[in-house]
């Protein structure tokens, strides 16, 4: 007979019980219990519909860890977008007020040999 997977319990294993000796076995499907019991209170996702993990709804999280790696690339690129927009209309802005030849030159010099 083997014994109990567990390296600190020297009772042997039960037919069929995962290699858990009848201690350990029942303990394991306590565990589970308890488990699946969590399962079902935790909430969905508000985004795709998927079960949030435990760790994800104890952290106050409405969503799975897929859309808000999701969301964060969308974030990332809205973040880019918006930031060339306003170095954009800073520059217009500037051209704009440029009010005389030295005005334009040095807005020249600012937005026309950098690369930004
Ligand atoms: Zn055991
Ligand atoms: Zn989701």
């Amino acid at each position: 007979m083997a014994q109990c997977k567990l390296s600190n319990c020297r009772e042997e294993a039960v037919q069929g019980g995962k290699r858990y000796c009848a201690h350990h076995m029942a303990e394991y499907k306590r565990k589970q219990r308890e488990y699946l019991e969590v399962q079902k209170t935790l909430p969905n996702c508000i985004c795709c519909g998927e079960k949030l993990t435990k760790t994800a709804h104890d952290g106050g999280q409405t969503t799975c860890s897929d859309c808000i790696a999701k969301k964060e690339v969308l974030d990332r690129q809205l973040k880019r977008q918006a930031r060339i927009e306003a170095a954009f209309a800073e520059k217009m802005q500037a051209l704009d007020d440029a009010g005389s030849v030295d005005d334009l030159k040095s807005w020249i010099k600012r937005y026309m040999t950098s690369n930004t």
